[in-house]
């Protein structure tokens, strides 16, 4: 038999690489853009006609190419930006794939025009259908400007297949709009049809969000801001109130490129939980800062998705995070104190489901004397083992931490009249504040406070653990030593210690300081039943179930008396959360009513 086998010529090549690259106008905006914001440009423009179908065109004032380099882009697997397999692992630019010029010269008229700084003149070259009709020396401005003009003129089935111009003109404004949010220090000019539709200046990115997004946004927006050792995020959510019923403005970018994340948005959405009307949507523009080392963006040809090493702990931190912003700007104000913000110390990861090695991390918000407070007011709830009724979880209270917390909580003349509090039916708490009285669910507001406590000490401190004299062994079905045994690492953080592990029992050599020994099968068993209920979710936060099935037993319930000391100190415990509002399943833990509304009731 004859050899068939032949190659492909490069433009054949070429144009079967661009219907992976480029599917619509928009495909080639993102690429020209990004090629721009690699070149170092400050300002870019971006001319459009017929929604991109009849002209795109890029100019930047980045460092443009010589003339050997101008002609050299649009041959496949040419890029500048790698050299070796290895510096994907360490990408600090958009492109890579040497791949977008090559594919877009293949299904378009491309005229280029470039010089770099340093060379009098530039040079201009021509090209259809991958073929150079022209190359000349031109005068032009340092800088790069790339028309690709009748998008797909050879490949007519693609260009049929193009949507109207609404629509396309809808997906550049999208892509022109993420590559805009993530570099709000570069100027953004967008024409289309000689109309200007966008004009941003270079600016600070809550300038940009409101550039782009109208000024109505500016008020709308709770900053968002944490720094760990695994990632950086910045940014802004929108407070809860303006949730749109539509999914619209919610931007992930990380390292400065926009990324769809199914699986962050859920620690976003789940973060709100409880804060948003049923079916409406959030928005945010979140900017995280991970080692470029520790994502995988090599995995979709577009590249807006990527995987992350930390998936797990990222999305942890990120709810921890956007709950810790949504309690300082949305919740604090309605109880009239000033929560001092650096009096909140956030969640800080460090590095404790196998990551890498823990490093000690200074802290800046770090504030000695809340750290007492929380200590003195937490001792009695936690410490207490001896007995297993509820009604003794309050006892030896340090009176003296009382005074203290007492100014943080309740600022103003008055606060030696607030404070006092009164347990209604064995199920609320009656306390006075300035404005008015605020009613609390003691139930409620008790797995507040030890959810977020558990939520702490098993992705933040050293596990809380006290050794057991008498190991426990506990006896279970084997599909229950499974889910126990897989959650083991998450569990010894959160202050167990295990023994054998065997088909029908599991050694307990330690438990976490806030659990008795009699408690020991029952939160076991609950958190079984709760992973079991779970299954949809369970991948996402083993530390967040964990954390709710275990303020679930723990909390106290109603029925029990609490003294006055251990209504205060539920009060101000609870007020000290990051979240006091809700409980962790999503129920008010308190409501306040104030004066004005206390006299609307007896003047009407
Ligand atoms: P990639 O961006 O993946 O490297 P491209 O096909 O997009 O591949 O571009 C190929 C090369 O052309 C780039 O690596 C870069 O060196 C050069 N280039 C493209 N656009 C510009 C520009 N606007 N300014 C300067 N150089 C550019
Ligand atoms: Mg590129």
């Amino acid at each position: 038999m004859s050899d068939i086998i032949q190659l492909l010529p490069d433009h054949v090549a070429n144009q079967i690489a661009a219907g992976e690259v480029v599917q619509r106008p928009s495909s080639v905006v993102k690429e020209l853009l990004e090629n721009a914001i690699d070149a170092g440009a400050n300002s870019i423009k971006l001319l459009l006609k017929d929604a991109g179908k009849t002209l795109i065109q890029v100019i930047d004032d980045g460092k443009g190419m010589s003339t050997t380099d101008a002609r050299l882009c649009f041959e496949r697997h040419a890029t500048s930006k790698i050299q070796k397999a290895e510096d994907l692992f360490n990408l600090n630019t958009k492109g890579f794939r040497g791949e977008a010029l090559a594919s877009i010269a293949a299904i378009a008229h491309v005229a280029l025009k470039t010089k770099e700084d340093s060379d009098e003149l530039g040079s201009e070259i021509k090209i259809e259908g991958s073929k150079i009709v022209s190359q000349e020396f031109v005068a032009t401005a340092t800088g790069t400007s790339l028309a690709v003009k009748n998008l797909f003129y050879n490949i007519p089935a693609r260009r049929n297949f193009l949507k109207s111009d609404t629509i396309e003109t809808r997906h550049i404004i999208d892509e022109f709009q993420r590559v805009a949010l993530a570099h709000p220090g570069i100027s953004f000019l967008l024409h289309h049809n000689n109309n200007e539709v966008y004009n941003l200046r270079a600016s600070n990115l809550r300038k940009r969000i409101v550039a782009i997004f109208g000024s109505k946004m500016n008020e709308k927006l709770v900053p968002i801001e944490e720094k760990t050792d695994l990632i950086t995020i910045q940014g802004f959510i929108t407070k809860p109130e303006f949730a749109k019923k539509k999914r619209g403005e919610q931007f992930f970018f990380v390292n400065e490129r926009f990324i769809k994340s199914s699986y962050l948005n859920h620690a976003v959405v789940n973060a709100f939980d409880g804060l948003l009307e049923h079916s409406s949507h959030p928005s945010y523009f979140l900017y995280l800062s991970v080692p470029p080392s520790s994502i995988d963006i090599n995995i979709h040809p577009t590249k807006t998705e990527i995987k992350f090493d930390n998936e797990k702990a990222l999305y942890a931190i990120l709810r921890a995070t956007i709950k810790h912003s949504l309690g300082q700007y949305n919740v604090a104000p309605v109880l009239d104190f000033n929560r001092d913000a650096n009096l909140d110390v956030p969640y800080k990861f460090n590095g404790k489901t196998g990551t890498s090695t823990p490093k000690i991390t200074v802290d800046p918000d770090f504030n000695p004397f809340k750290e007492e407070v929380h200590k003195e007011q937490k001792k009695p709830y936690y410490k207490e083992k001896t007995t297993e009724s509820w009604e003794s979880l309050y006892t030896h209270i340090e009176v003296e931490s009382k005074e203290s917390n007492q100014e943080t909580l309740f600022v103003g003349d008055s606060q030696k009249e607030t404070g006092k509090t009164i347990q209604i039916q064995r199920k609320y708490i009656l306390s006075a504040i300035k404005s008015g009285v605020v009613l609390i669910s003691q139930s409620y507001a008790h797995q507040r406070i030890l959810y977020e406590d558990f939520l702490e000490s098993i992705t933040v401190k050293e596990a809380n653990s006290q050794q057991l004299l008498f190991p426990v062994n506990i006896q279970l079905i084997s599909s229950e030593i499974e889910i126990i045994y897989s959650l083991k690492n998450e569990l010894e953080n959160a202050g167990f210690s295990f023994g054998e592990f065997t088909k029908t029992n599991v050694i307990i050599k330690g438990i976490p300081v806030s659990v008795t020994e009699s408690q020991i099968t029952v939160i076991l068993e609950e958190l079984i039943r709760d992973i079991d209920l779970e299954v949809p979710d369970a991948s996402f936060s083993h530390f967040d179930l964990m954390a709710k099935s275990f303020s679930k037993t723990l909390a106290i319930k109603t029925g029990s008396i609490l003294s006055e000391v251990e209504q205060e100190n539920l009060v101000n415990d609870l007020f000290s959360c990051k979240e006091p509002s809700i409980s962790p399943f999503g129920k008010s833990t308190f409501k306040t009513l104030t004066l004005k509304e206390i006299d609307i009731i007896f003047n009407k």
